[in-house]
């Protein structure tokens, strides 16, 4: 045992003992998202996951399955692996504060993705403006029906985006039922925005007002294409407009079919993206360039607010040259 060094091995279990050592030119980020069961959600994994690893990050992917309980233990999880930032998509807007802290306490910046989470302490918020998609939505469905019943089909109460697009909605409705061209005969939250819960709302609603509803509001596809389920269950499918949000393929097979009509275009790449190098730029202590503040009720956010497009049958091909779907895929 001549060559044993009792100096050489204190120093070794020492390194053992320090803390992981953040590396800014290969930053480890966590990405906890709601639900990537979501055509939509697995979709911004991809975009994300391509754009990070091109910066040189690593990115560790969890997806709560819709389950609080479940994304915070996450968040939890990403927390003691040591990475760099953590990026969310909130399933509930209002029980993150204080995983966020915890996550703030051991250094580590915290972006909201697409969804706000509210009274927490987040580095930044990168969405699309979901007061203009909801908008998009009512003047899409105002064009199409100027007069008559209207039922508003919200998305999940956990979701802020739920209450920003009703927001926006309200902007374009409000004057109409102020002159008396439309009323709004119901109006209801679906949860976790499922489309089997949409359907047997808007069944309900038909049976309640004799099915004289003129035109639906609704706040997603995924909602949507419940909706229509109902409606074609009567007979009313393309005759009552109902708007929509994603560009979801079977979305877009309604809006030609005409059983829908609008949806709202949000390229993800873009939002996969930007986030991307905005997680990478924040580990790096870098200044992401924002374009507005967004208060979450515990502090003005640093946010990149997106411009989403709308869509019916006649700009249906800004998806494909966006390299959104191909050709085959629309069927056109
Ligand atoms: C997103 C929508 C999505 C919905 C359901 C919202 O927060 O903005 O794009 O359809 O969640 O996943």
């Amino acid at each position: 045992m001549k060559s044993f060094k009792p100096a050489l091995l204190a120093a070794a279990l020492a390194l053992f003992a320090l803390p992981v050592m953040a590396d800014p030119a290969h930053p480890k980020i966590g990405f906890s998202i709601d639900d990537l069961r979501l055509e939509r959600w697995s979709r911004d994994r991809d975009y994300f996951v391509a754009a990070a690893e091109k910066l040189d990050a690593k990115v560790f992917v969890q997806s709560a399955d819709a389950n609080e309980q479940k994304q915070i233990a996450q968040i939890e999880n990403l927390i003691s692996r040591g990475v760099d930032v953590i990026v969310i998509v909130p399933f509930n807007a209002t029980v993150l504060t204080n995983a966020v802290a915890e996550a703030k306490k051991a250094g580590i910046k915290v972006v909201s993705y697409d969804r706000l989470i509210l009274n927490a302490d987040i580095d930044a918020y990168i969405s699309f403006d979901n007061e203009k998609v909801g908008e998009m939505q009512a003047s899409g469905v105002l064009q199409a029906a100027p007069k008559g019943n209207y039922f508003l089909l919200g998305g999940a109460p956990t979701d802020n985006n739920a209450k920003v697009l009703r927001e926006g909605q309200m902007k374009v409705l409000q004057p109409a039922i102020d002159n008396g061209d439309i009323k709004i005969v119901g109006q209801q939250w679906v949860k976790e925005w499922n489309p089997t819960e949409a359907l047997s709302i808007v069944e309900n609603a038909l049976t309640r007002n004799d099915n004289k509803i003129d035109a639906i509001v609704a706040s997603n596809d995924a909602t949507a294409g419940g909706a229509i389920q109902a409606l074609a269950a009567q007979k009313l499918a393309g005759k009552v407009p109902i708007s929509g949000q994603d560009a979801d393929l079977a979305a877009i097979k309604r809006v030609i079919d005409g059983t829908q009509t609008m949806t709202v275009y949000k390229p993800l790449k873009l939002i996969a993206t930007e986030a991307a190098k905005l997680s990478v730029q924040l580990a790096r202590s870098e200044k992401p360039t924002y374009s507005s503040q967004y208060d979450n009720g515990s502090k003005k956010v640093d946010t990149i607010l997106l411009t989403p497009t709308p869509l019916t049958k006649a700009n249906i091909d800004v998806l494909e040259k966006d390299g959104f779907y191909t050709k085959e895929q629309i069927g056109l």
